[in-house]
């Protein structure tokens, strides 16, 4: 682990978390009571900050650009985190999940430069509307300031020491049950900045509108075996409910299913596994059996990666019970059940 000096350590900090230079925004670590401090955000403010002693929160809005951006994800379920990070992945953006303060997740994408906050938040919008999550908070909440809009609104920014030792304000790795990186500043120093080129072209391509957002229809008219079916992980209902409830019978078909869902939806294996082995903790299985193993996760997770296969499981009975007859699949699927197309397995054919 390389060591840093307190003014390189600043340096790195400030070029990631920066904003509007007169103001930031604190909090009491007993009351929890925050505030706003109007003074200028001085080495020593930072200072202060990653040595736990006082926090510091970035107005992220500086006229109508920003430095960076921020998802607020409220709940410690961390499928939706990991869900917008591969979201923005798909769009070419390297996102960086960080465990917030108290409960849940921030996820941050870093800019090159300043660039168009309006840009930046229609862009993480489309990614949360293809999550059907769009009521999902993102800083800066504003596209700019104006006569109404002073300062936006602040986001504790990441490493406070008072609890990064507690795992908390600290960005946390996906693909090791989100255990923090053991060298912040060396992730730091690597992480990937998004250009405004990349902004625009997503705008231009998903032809992009606040408007055509709000309206957005999620999910696609027709089915197609490698189009992405619907959203929140591009998964269709019945996944959803079995991610979101977890399931009491039929775990090793589930999760198979599960994860070639995922993989049509171009979740990366290891982000996969973490979200299988999340899911496992949620079910309940009947009849004294056991939660499925993480081995067992992995040896469905690699049939589901290595291996080519077709169809839904539409008409596997172990799907079947989840199933929603609004899926835009429904119909097409009932369609073909009879004609074979749907590559079923059962619990005892996977071992
Ligand atoms: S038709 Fe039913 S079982 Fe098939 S993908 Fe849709 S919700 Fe799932």
């Amino acid at each position: 682990m390389a060591k840093r000096t307190t003014a390189e350590k600043i340096r790195i900090f400030r070029s990631f978390f920066t904003g509007l230079k007169n103001v930031y925004g604190t909090y009491d670590t007993k009351t929890g009571r925050v505030r706003q401090v109007k003074e200028p955000v001085t080495d020593d403010v930072l200072l202060a900050h990653l040595a736990g002693k006082q926090s510091y929160g970035v107005y992220l809005l500086t006229g109508d650009k920003t430095n960076a951006l921020a998802v607020d994800f409220d709940d410690d379920e961390l499928c939706l985190p990991i869900a917008f990070q591969a979201g923005a992945r798909r769009y070419g953006m390297s996102a960086y999940i960080e465990r917030s303060k108290a409960k849940g997740y921030h996820v941050w994408i870093f800019f090159e430069k300043p660039v168009s906050a309006r840009k930046a938040r229609l862009v993480a919008r489309k990614i949360l509307a293809d999550m059907e999550k769009l009521e999902i908070e993102i800083f800066p909440k504003q596209d700019s300031l104006d006569s109404e809009v002073s300062y936006g609104n602040f986001i504790n920014a990441p490493l406070f020491g008072a609890i990064v030792l507690k795992g908390r304000t600290v960005f946390v790795d996906p693909a090791e049950q989100t255990k923090p990186y053991p060298d912040q500043w060396e992730l730091l120093e690597r992480m990937q900045r998004v250009p405004e080129v990349r902004l625009d072209a997503i705008i231009t391509s998903c032809k992009l509108t606040e408007q055509n957002l709000i309206n957005e229809k999620p999910i696609p008219e027709k089915h197609s075996e490698t189009k992405n079916e619907a959203s929140y992980f591009g998964l269709p209902p019945c996944a959803r409910k079995m991610l979101d409830e977890g399931v009491s019978s039929n775990q090793r078909v589930i999760c198979f299913r599960l994860a070639i869902h995922f993989k049509r939806s171009g979740i990366p294996y290891d982000l996969a596994l973490v979200t299988l082995k999340a899911w496992a903790l949620k079910n309940h299985p009947t009849n004294d059996k056991r939660i499925i193993t993480e081995s067992e996760i992995e040896t469905q997770a690699k049939y589901a990666y290595t291996r080519s296969y077709r169809g839904f499981g539409c008409e596997d009975p172990a799907i079947a019970a989840y199933c929603d007859s609004n899926c835009p699949v429904y119909s097409h699927t009932k369609s073909v059940f009879s004609s074979g197309v749907c590559n079923n397995r059962t619990e005892d054919e996977i071992s």
